[in-house]
């Protein structure tokens, strides 16, 4: 290998991991004003921020999201954290030493294991009751506990399995138990943002890291004005931020009951069973497992079969039917246009009644921008009280590839003022001219060197300013400082104080 090749490899090591990516200026730009209008609008619908940590431990997510789920099997980042080090202790404090290890597992230090609990306790017991030699030495079987205690060791010193989030919905859940939230004035409104860990099939609008903005409403009633005004919020955001062309699509998919949910999935296994044969693999699949997942399949060649099965509307209990009427009704007060699409479902139990979606153009296939639903059974089913839940995450990739598509995305990078310096005194007043520009909020770039005229220009327009201060001998001795628009080419004379106020003046709001 020549060396140039060498260089070259050695160079080409370093690459983001496969599915993630910088995000980068000027589209950072981009990114931020989208969060801040996601501050703002989420505020004014009384919501508050939270940010739960990035990693948790795996049986959260197995539990909330589903063991079953691609998510869970197949997509998650784990690994086992570092173990807890526990001290040495000498054998004669044996005692003390299970007894450490029983508190640090109910503290939760380390893993707490179904199996090793209930040994450690028969351990200490053991140990408890064994008499010690009258000479003070130790007797025969704590010697044989030793062995036992050291076994115990390797099989607990495990540090715990924990997960990035593939989503949030499920640290939002685990933290209004954690923190009482129930006891506070209800419902609960948070959102969140912040990257999530998936491994997918990187391509166009998906990725291994990817970000989302979510919501979630938590305690307190079912009202379906309750779900019509998360929609209604979410429609707010997706207007302030230009999102074109949204299409939001929503569904009910009734509660988990024979006379409802539960009956219709049962109706739809049995229809699906006499189409099996034309139906995929995987869609064969979930007959057994998840039917109602089969009306998720983008698969072409299925769609005119799916087109034939039953609907869920059909099969909803009075109550169920009544909040989806409700909701339909309660967007429409609110100007909200919707379209039914009786095939959005979700496949886990505790999802229950609204289930909505909105799609975005310019994204290819991969071209929902947002899922949500009611979860009214999640907090429950993570030891929680009974508690109502609604909430929505935002791809937030996707919504930003598809204002870029629509050209809604032009992030402005450039500067307002360039400073075209030449000469000592000239630098002085250059860096008492930035000083006060960025303190008026304007953008400044001043070189750090000192440049000909016209190279200092042509710098500026390559970085797109707006201006040039130029400041040379001149200017500094006449105390008049010269403006260069540089879209224009007209130039024009300011004494000092006058200039921020000209600049002001110009600035077009952005
Ligand atoms: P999809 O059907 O597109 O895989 P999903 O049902 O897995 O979406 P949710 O778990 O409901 O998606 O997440 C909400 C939103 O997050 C999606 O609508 C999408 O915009 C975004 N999203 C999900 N997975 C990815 C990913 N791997 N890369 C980028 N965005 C994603
Ligand atoms: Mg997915």
């Amino acid at each position: 290998m020549s060396d140039a090749t060498a260089k070259k490899e050695e160079r080409r090591k370093f690459q983001a991991i496969k599915g993630t990516r910088d995000i980068l200026p000027p589209e950072t730009e981009l990114w931020n004003r989208v969060e801040q209008t996601a501050h703002e609008v989420f505020s004014t619908f009384g919501f508050g921020e939270i940010r739960p940590p990035i990693f948790e431990p795996t049986e959260l997510f197995a539990r909330a999201v589903g063991g079953e789920t691609d998510i869970v099997s197949k997509e998650m980042y784990t690994f086992e954290d570092r173990p807890y080090e526990l001290e040495e202790l000498p054998w004669a404090e044996t005692g003390t030493y299970i007894k450490n290890l029983k508190d640090l597992m109910q503290k939760g230090m380390i893993p707490r294991d179904e199996a090793t609990l209930p040994e450690l306790e028969k351990a200490w017991e053991e140990f408890e009751s064994t008499p010690w030699n009258a000479d003070g030495s130790m007797p025969g079987n704590v010697l044989q506990l030793a062995e036992h205690v050291e076994l115990l060791k390797s099989v607990i010193q495990k540090g715990h399995k924990i997960s990035l989030r593939p989503e949030a919905t499920a640290s939002v859940c685990r933290a209004y138990i954690e923190h009482n939230m129930q006891q506070l004035p209800q419902p609960i409104k948070l959102y969140y943002t912040g990257p999530m860990f998936r491994r997918e099939r990187p391509q166009k609008g998906r990725y291994r890291q990817f970000y989302q903005i979510g919501a979630e409403i938590l305690g307190g009633t079912d009202a379906p004005a309750i779900d019509a005004e998360v929609i209604e919020m979410l429609m707010t955001f997706f207007d302030k931020v230009g999102l074109q062309g949204a299409t939001l699509y929503i569904n009910s998919i009734g509660h988990n009951a024979d006379n409802c949910r539960r009956g219709y999935v049962a109706t739809l296994k049995a229809a699906l069973e006499k189409v099996k044969d034309q139906l995929g693999p995987d869609s064969q699949r979930r007959i057994d497992t998840n039917p109602l997942r089969v009306l998720d399949s983008k698969l072409e060649s299925e769609q005119p079969i799916i087109a034939t099965l039953p609907h869920i509307a059909d099969h909803l209990c009075d109550e169920c039917k009544a909040h989806y009427a409700a909701v339909k009704r309660q967007l429409e007060l609110r100007g909200v246009l919707y379209q039914e699409n009786w095939r959005l479902v979700r496949g886990l139990d505790y999802y229950m009644r609204t289930t909505f979606e909105i799609t975005a153009p310019g994204l290819g296939s991969q071209n929902a921008v947002c899922g949500g639903g009611r979860y009214d059974g999640l907090v429950e089913l993570l030891g929680g009280p009974p508690t109502k839940g609604i909430g929505f995450a935002i791809g937030e990739d996707r919504l930003i590839l598809s204002l870029q598509e629509s050209g809604k995305g032009q992030a402005q990078q450039g500067r307002d003022v360039y400073i075209a310096w030449m000469g000592e005194r000239a630098y002085a007043a250059a860096i008492r001219a930035a000083k006060d520009l960025r303190n008026a909020g304007f953008s400044v770039e001043l070189p750090p060197l000192e440049q000909k005229f016209g190279k200092a220009l042509s710098q500026a327009d390559k970085l797109g300013a707006k201006y040039a201060l130029i400041l040379g001998d001149n200017e500094v001795s006449e105390a008049l400082w010269t403006l260069k628009t540089l879209s224009t080419g007209e130039q024009e004379k300011f004494p000092e104080p006058e200039l921020i106020d000209f600049l002001r003046n110009q600035k077009s709001p952005s």
